[in-house]
């Protein structure tokens, strides 16, 4: 490569393109698999770790190639243990990741980012009043988890257990790169975990919940539900009036057809808008067709918005009428309340 072209980062090329590099530099073919591993199982962030090579061929290499490794911006700490990391990316945008302890259930939970912003605009989430800028790169995404599964061994002696994608943007909209980065998350040659352990969540695009199953993915789904009738659903996540809720069932039907991947519904509880008892009635309607988990979430209040958060009693009402259909439940109280990590919360608030 000449210096009129522009460098490439070395995370986008793949091990025969490394393999490439090192004949053209007149090294051995190992030495590509060294430099795989110091990408993606040690999660190098500069050539300057890679001790196994020769500090030339380093040189060479950062001659060639940058390294966009995203960096540690601001760190802040709930009284809860939750942490929440604002990282800046190698052009300055800036994205949150949220490392959710849970030491009593040795629980170690990543939330990440897929997106620098968000193009949906669902009315009570904080990140959906940032317009959408771009799509993280799957090495973007897989430094989130490296960074954060560090955090967790240093503050809690524990790595990681579960990773969720539900932190700024839309999975299925940038679908061939969050699928990059599991690859990369669970691959041998990469951080090995296991794809049981990951949870993908998207507002619904029946599409591409569709595509998931036909690629035979091996995670978790998770459906932003929030409500379970169109008209309400439609006053809030404006990506129910292409993909409402019989279409979106119909797709998860047929990825759980396909699959058998565990898939949850996310429900958010506002106070006087899907919180009733019909609410509550209405949405064990939709999950019946497949096991699903409903998870009850705790609202936390947004600037800019009107919602306020269910009242608890109301909310252990609407818990119970669904245990007593039959669906299973998991009510979440809100977790890093205090520093703006909580569900709907992610928007790089100070900036
Ligand atoms: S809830 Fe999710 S999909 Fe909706 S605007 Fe927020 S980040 Fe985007």
């Amino acid at each position: 490569m000449t210096d009129t072209i522009a460098k490439l980062d070395i995370r986008k090329c793949s091990l025969s393109d490394l393999e490439g590099v090192m004949e053209t530099l007149g090294e051995k073919k190992f030495r590509a698999r060294q430099v795989w591993e110091w990408l993606w199982k040690k999660g190098a962030r500069s050539f300057d770790e890679m001790s196994n090579l020769s500090k030339a061929l380093r040189e060479q290499l950062d001659a060639q190639f940058l390294f966009q490794a995203i960096v540690e911006d601001k760190v802040q700490r709930s009284s809860d243990g939750t942490i929440k990391t604002r990282f800046r990316l190698h052009d300055g945008y800036l994205i949150e990741s949220v490392l959710i302890p849970v030491p009593e259930e040795n629980r170690f939970t990543v939330c990440v980012s897929c997106q620098v912003g968000c193009s949906l605009t669902c009315s009570f989430c904080a990140t959906g009043q940032m317009k959408r800028v771009r799509n993280l790169d799957p090495a973007e995404i897989y430094d989130q988890v490296v960074l954060v599964n560090q955090q967790s061994l240093d503050n809690f002696g524990h790595p990681l257990t579960n990773i969720v994608y539900m932190g700024m943007g839309e999975p299925l909209l940038t679908y061939a790169n969050v699928l990059e980065s599991i690859d990369r998350i669970t691959s041998p040659d990469g951080l090995g975990m296991s794809p049981r352990r990951i949870t993908v969540s998207t507002a619904g695009i029946a599409k591409m919940i569709r595509k998931l199953a036909d690629d035979e993915v091996r995670f978790n789904l998770a459906l932003s539900l929030h409500a379970a009738e169109d008209g309400k659903r439609n006053q809030i996540m404006p990506i129910n009036e292409q993909n409402n809720l019989a279409s979106l069932v119909d797709s998860i039907d047929y990825f759980y057809q396909k699959t058998k991947n565990r898939i949850s519904y996310e429900y958010i509880a506002f106070r006087n808008f899907n919180d009733t008892l019909r609410d509550a009635g209405k949405l064990a309607l939709l999950c019946k067709r497949y096991p699903v988990r409903v998870n009850i979430i705790e609202y936390n209040p947004v600037e800019g918005t009107d919602f306020e958060k269910a009242e608890e009693d109301r909310i252990d009402s609407f818990a119970a009428h669904l245990r007593k259909e039959g669906v299973m439940v998991t009510v979440r109280r809100s977790r890093g309340k205090d520093i703006d990590a909580a569900c709907g919360q992610l928007a790089n608030k100070d900036l």
